[in-house]
């Protein structure tokens, strides 16, 4: 049994399976509209939380190396998405640069 019976259901992974439509499946608002291919050119930036004052700054220089999806009960969320969406950049491209 793959990893696609074990989420769709047994038979799912067989290629004679009828293909499942997965166009209606939401995880998170950044890729439920479909996957966008990132800018080659993109280099990073500043990401700031969202507390009203003295607000925590952390810059990142590099290219996402990868995303990760998470669904554990610690990562932050957007309103009403199962997942976390976290970009992977090497630790020596991220730092804190304010409080
Ligand atoms: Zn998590």
């Amino acid at each position: 049994m793959g990893w696609r019976d074990m989420i769709f259901g047994p038979g799912a992974g067989d290629a004679k399976a009828p293909k499942i439509d997965t166009s209606g499946v939401k995880i998170h608002p950044s890729v439920d509209g479909g996957v966008r291919a990132g800018a080659k050119s993109f280099t990073g930036g500043v990401l700031k939380c969202k507390c009203p004052s003295d607000k925590v700054e952390v810059t990142v220089s590099a290219q996402t190396a990868h995303n990760h999806i998470c669904g554990c009960t610690k990562c932050w969320k957007p309103k009403g998405a199962p997942f976390s969406m976290v970009a992977v950049v090497s630790r020596d491209k991220v730092k804190v640069t304010a409080h």
